[in-house]
Formats: C-alpha cells, sequence, structure tokens
C-alpha cells in the first residue's frame, strides 16, 4: 500500500492490526477523507480509542513532547505503578513540568488514607528519578477527584498545551473522555487537526483559541503482568469493585499461592496475620512451603489459575525474590495486588513472573 496519512493525525493509515497506531477498516479507504479510526471517533462519537506505539515512535513522541513547552499529564494505575511507569520519561520531557495521576481509585478499599496513597506516589515517582509538580488521585470511570485534576491542570499548565501519556491499559482513554465530556458538552463534536510532519498520531483536542490537549498513543511497558496473560485472564486479576482484604494467619513455613501467577513464602518469624489485597476473583491458595512446588508442578492452569492455557504457553517462570521485613510493609506484585505484613521480624521470598516487579512500601492501612 502506498502511503496514505490520516486526514486526522497525520499517522500513517494501515488496515492490518485493530489496535496499533493508524488502523482504519479497509472500507475506510474509499472515503474523500480518510481518518484513522481513532481520529473517526474522536470527530463522530466525542470519544478516543487507545492505541499503542512501538519503541522507535515512542522515542520520538518523548522528544517532541521535550521539544514543547507543555504540561505533561502522566496517568498511571495505581495497581500497576511499576507496570505503567513510563521508562525514561524524565530524561526527556526537559524542564516541562509533570503531574502524575493515579486511576482506578474506586478500587482501593475504603478504610485507606488518600494522602497516604499520594505520598507513596510521590515517593515512588521520586526514587525512579521523577519529579512531579503535584499529585492527583482519581477514578476517571467512576468520576471521582476529577474536577480536581481539571482545575490543577489548569492552573499549572499556565496556558500552555498538554499531552496526556500513559502506557497501555491504564484508563487514559478513560480518564481523556471524561475530560472532554465535561468541557465540551455531549453534542459540540471536536474536530482533529492534522500535525505535518509529525507522523506520531498525537490527538489535538482545543483547550481555547491557542492551546489544546494532546491524547498521545499507550505506551507497551514490557513489566506490565498484562503483558504476558491472556486477556480473559486479565479479567480475572483486574479488580471490578472496590477490592475486600482476605486475611491469613500463618505460621513459617507456609506460602500462599494467588491463581498460579504468584505466590509468597513465610520463610521465617512469629506466627502473624497476612492481609492480600487482590481482585475478589483471584483465587488465594495456602500449603506448606514444602509442598509448594509439587503444587505447582502439578496443578497449575487447574486449582491454581490463572494461568489458563493460553497464559501458560507465553508466561515467564515464576522467579524468586527474599526480602527482610522490619515493620509493616507492603509487598506490591505490580498489576495484581499487594500483601501487608502486619509486623516486623519477618523473612519472605516473594514470586512472581520473570519480567514483573516485586517491590516494598510502607503499608498504606
Ligand atoms: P487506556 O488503554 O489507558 O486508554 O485504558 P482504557 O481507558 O481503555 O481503560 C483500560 C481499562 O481500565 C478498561 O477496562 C476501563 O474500563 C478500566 N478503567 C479505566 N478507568 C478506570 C477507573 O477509574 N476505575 C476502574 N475500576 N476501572 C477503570
Amino acid at each position: 500500500m502506498s502511503e496514505i496519512i490520516c486526514h486526522g493525525c497525520g499517522v500513517e493509515i494501515q488496515t492490518e492490526d485493530k489496535k496499533g497506531l493508524g488502523y482504519a477498516p479497509p472500507s475506510a479507504l474509499n472515503r474523500e477523507e480518510i481518518t484513522c479510526q481513532r481520529c473517526f471517533r474522536l470527530k463522530h462519537y466525542n470519544e478516543v480509542q487507545d492505541v499503542s506505539l512501538t519503541d522507535d515512535d515512542f522515542l520520538k513522541m518523548l522528544t517532541q513532547i521535550g521539544d514543547s513547552n507543555a504540561l505533561v499529564v502522566k496517568v498511571i494505575d495505581i495497581f500497576d505503578f511499576n507496570g505503567s511507569f513510563i521508562p525514561g520519561l524524565a530524561r526527556f520531557t526537559g524542564q516541562n513540568p509533570i503531574i502524575l495521576v493515579g486511576n482506578k481509585v474506586d478500587l482501593l478499599p475504603k478504610s485507606i488514607n488518600p494522602n497516604k496513597v499520594k505520598n507513596w506516589m510521590r515517593k515512588a515517582a521520586k526514587d525512579l528519578g521523577l519529579k512531579v509538580e503535584d499529585v492527583f488521585l482519581v477514578s476517571a470511570k467512576k468520576g471521582i477527584g476529577m474536577d480536581e485534576v481539571a482545575t490543577g491542570i489548569e492552573k499549572i499548565r499556565n496556558n500552555q498545551d498538554v499531552y496526556v501519556v500513559g502506557c497501555t491499559n491504564v484508563g487514559k482513554s478513560t480518564f481523556i473522555n471524561y475530560l472532554i465530556h465535561e468541557t465540551t458538552g455531549e453534542k459540540e463534536a471536536i474536530t482533529t487537526s492534522y500535525f505535518p510532519g509529525t507522523t506520531l498520531g498525537f490527538i489535538d483536542i482545543p483547550l481555547d483559541e491557542r492551546t489544546s490537549m494532546y491524547d498521545t498513543p499507550g505506551v507497551i511497558n514490557r513489566h506490565q503482568m498484562a503483558h504476558y496473560i491472556s486477556e480473559q485472564d486479565l479479567k480475572v486479576i483486574t479488580p471490578k469493585k472496590e477490592i475486600k482484604s482476605r486475611v491469613y494467619q500463618l505460621n513459617e513455613g507456609q506460602t500462599l499461592y494467588f491463581g498460579g501467577l504468584a505466590r509468597l513464602d513465610f520463610e521465617k518469624g512469629d506466627r502473624k496475620s497476612f492481609v492480600c489485597y487482590f481482585s475478589n476473583e483471584l483465587m488465594i491458595h495456602r500449603t506448606k512451603t514444602e509442598k509448594a512446588d509439587e503444587l505447582y508442578q502439578n496443578h497449575i492452569g487447574e486449582l491454581l489459575e490463572p494461568p489458563n492455557a493460553d497464559t501458560l504457553e507465553e508466561l515467564p517462570t515464576l522467579k524468586p525474590q527474599s526480602f527482610h521485613i522490619k515493620e509493616k510493609t507492603d509487598i506490591v506484585f505490580s498489576g495484581l495486588g499487594w500483601v501487608t505484613v502486619t509486623e516486623g521480624g519477618t523473612t519472605v521470598t516473594a514470586y512472581i513472573p520473570e519480567g514483573v516487579r516485586v517491590s516494598l512500601r510502607e503499608a498504606l492501612i
């Protein structure tokens, strides 16, 4: 196919990869003005849709943002801080201010103090080398905290453009769609405008006469659990409503399996409770550590599920990492959930598919 350019965002049109940048159904090629599906939806339904980006285009995208004067709004999934972090963002955004938006707050137990979550986000960002101007906690789906973030953006952007960035699946489109509908109302369709020479698929949503908010394509992060598992399994591990804690009193030498996707061994310490925060649909199994390997070999994909058969083909092996816990601490399994170890003097080994991250943080509850 000779190069056809989207009339909306300037990206090269392709007709094969439905989730990829520049996708248009083959029938769209007969139209006079050819737009990619993402621009088509924005124009006619006032709605953005997520598309993903290759690594090369991703670098180009970051460079362009760094070359502009703008506010960067980085959306993350609070259940997957590490997995939804954009590597290298700080290096490329230059002097531009960044605000961090933690999405999906509706899933957290009500007993969590939001300020603690914000402090943790700020600290985790700093540890990853990202200085942020402000932190917000929202549910784009439920509209929680969205007025505050809209006001914050208006204040911090200082009449400059806004780039909204995020990894796939963090809820970036839900976030932008909420803002579009709040600011423009249902009927007033937004027109997309062609960016000469960018071909990066930024979608332009005018904020006023001079400035715009840009929806950027979603970045695929290889540390995301979502990257390794089937769509069906993703549904099981993604919480749909507020998560309920599940408490296990454990002795040393006992193990918990979270489906077959993660595992926690209580190696050493006095009997104590382990409070588990995962999707209510994810099964947790308790067993003796000495029997844990055998259980895994014999029952992965059945008793220990997910993974289902599709996921098993792709799933990296579970990799162990040991921690000595000195005080009440959360062990965070990126993209899955976390376990609060309620007292110090505890040695544990956490297992997660290789490539996905386990980290510690001060207990949120
Ligand atoms: P994108 O790939 O970053 O654009 O993400 P989407 O906007 O497509 O959202 C990814 C998934 O997260 C979808 O299943 C959404 O319904 C869900 N989602 C988005 N925002 C929220 C939220 O605030 N709370 C909850 N519980 N789910 C959300």
